[in-house]
């Protein structure tokens, strides 16, 4: 492609990304296709000679997109958001022209000293004490995983990387079975082993860690030899927004000198609301916290802020410097590769900064305080339909409910089957969970160009799909 194309087709590809966002109500949310469908109409082999653009972009129009699930659709309304703001694609789009590669300060000085900036300028947003500093990784999963491996290494005097873990006492890391899947793959990937993840029970309205157990389960552990070695807790689980009381949680690590994590990845964004913070009160006790930009505050995917305390125990875990990475005579400065597993890094901060600004944090706030409300108003209404139960109270914008199935035959069956037809629908898309064993839908408002409107066409398709099943009946 050649200069002159690239500026026509980088041109059509923003027409297309602007077509795309205003028709996007148009379009079922949940891909409509089956499994196999798209790739049997790729062509098995890589061309030997070059396509012209028109038909490739013809091809992406024609055999892709109708098998994408739409996460900007304003009805989306399962998982978490993944919010794509204009102004982050935009941002993405110029990181992408540049490739950038920021493992270094010198490989992209500008792209590291904005990435400090702008983690401090979260820090801020989410009222945060100074004294945290931090670092943009891909993804939560990647943020977890870094925090376990430093809990790991602090355990054992930094002797872990060097003679592996045999021999080793037992590490033990504590977490409610509220939180997210990637803390099992964190405990996997740092070689702790899943059954040293100590489950601690939950109670209360937040369905938080009882403390009490969390510290008889510290203490007995230790008193069997075993090496405690942090707390991951959580500030709005995935399920259902499970949240602990982050201040009890942090007298525990304190007091058994236990490197605390939370994975607040979705209900961070929230944090830019002051009314919101009561969710994560004592937050200043964590030693490492993640939070994704890149679900509800709308930066593109990726951008996932880890914010830490003591930076430095988790380069002393992660840095590895071989000769053509030692950059002389540059002390003072930072290398973010230092503070995370991969080595190359993308240029993120830069769709945070042109989104800070664009949106400022009021503009944030108010998306953030709206889908709360048309949250909690949808939950209201749901609950006082007949048929209808609450099965999680509103958590910031997520709660899950059930419907009774009519005939009294099997609720699980029967729910699943009503979100397998509200979604093949089309109209809205739902995703369920389990809670207590038991079969759940859960709803969560998230997407920037949702309206009110969409969460009442939600209320009303949950309704008339629940309606129809009524009529024919429960199979299971
Ligand atoms: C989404 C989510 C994750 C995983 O985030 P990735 O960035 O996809 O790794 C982890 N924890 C919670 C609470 C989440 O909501």
């Amino acid at each position: 492609m050649d200069s002159r194309e690239f500026r026509e087709w980088s041109r059509r590809a923003a027409e297309w990304g602007a077509d795309y966002r205003e028709t996007l109500r148009e379009h079922p949310v949940r891909a409509q296709t089956r499994p196999g469908e798209i790739a049997a109409r790729i062509e098995n082999a890589p061309p030997e000679h070059g396509e012209p653009m028109e038909r490739i972009f013809a091809d992406f129009e024609e055999m892709i997109l109708p098998g994408m699930t739409h996460w900007q659709h304003p009805r989306f309304f399962a998982y978490f958001p993944a919010n794509a703001a204009p102004v982050s694609v935009v941002a993405e789009y110029l990181v992408t022209a540049m490739a950038a590669q920021c493992m270094l300060w010198q490989t992209s000085p500008a792209a590291t000293e904005l990435e400090t900036a702008m983690i401090d300028w979260v820090r801020q947003a989410l009222a945060l004490p100074t004294g945290f500093s931090g670092v943009i990784q891909d993804s939560a999963s990647s943020a977890t995983l870094a925090a376990v491996l430093t809990m790991r290494e602090r355990a054992l005097s930094w002797q872990g990387n060097a003679n592996g873990l045999a021999g080793m006492k037992p590490i033990r890391i504590y977490a409610s079975n509220q939180v997210h899947t990637s803390i099992d793959r964190a405990i996997w990937v740092s070689g702790i082993g899943e059954a040293n993840l100590v489950r601690i029970p939950t109670k209360g309205r937040w369905r938080g860690m009882d403390v009490a157990a969390l510290e008889a389960a510290v203490v007995a552990d230790k008193e069997a030899g075993l090496l405690p070695a942090g707390i991951v807790a959580c500030v709005g689980g995935t399920s259902i927004g499970g949240t602990d009381d982050l201040a009890s949680v942090a007298d525990v690590a304190r007091r058994h000198g236990l490197y605390l994590h939370v994975d607040a990845a979705w209900a961070g964004a929230a944090m830019i609301c002051p009314e919101f913070r009561h969710f994560w009160q004592g937050i200043e006790g964590a030693d490492s916290i993640v939070f994704n930009p890149h679900k509800w505050l709308g930066a593109q995917f990726d951008c996932s802020v880890q914010f830490v305390k003591d930076p430095d125990s988790q380069v002393k875990t992660l840095a590895i410097q071989p000769e053509y990475l030692k950059t002389h005579g540059k002390d003072g400065i930072v290398n973010y590769s230092e503070w995370s597993v991969p080595l190359g890094r993308r240029f993120r901060a830069l769709k945070l900064w042109f989104l800070l600004r664009a949106h400022g944090l009021e503009g944030l706030r108010a998306m953030i305080r709206d889908h709360v409300r048309w949250s909690e108003k949808l939950a209201q209404r749901i609950s006082e339909t007949p048929g209808f139960e609450i099965v999680s109270e509103p958590m910031l914008s997520l709660f899950s409910f059930r419907h009774i199935p009519p005939a009294g035959g099997d609720s699980d069956a029967h729910n699943q089957r009503l979100v397998d037809r509200i979604n093949d629908d089309g109209r809205i898309y739902l995703t369920q969970t389990r809670v207590d064993g038991q079969l759940a839908i859960r709803f969560q408002a998230g997407q920037f160009d949702a309206t009110e409107a969409d969460v009442d066409e939600a209320y009303d398709t949950i309704v008339r799909v629940a309606a129809m099943l009524d009529q024919v009946g429960v199979v299971t």
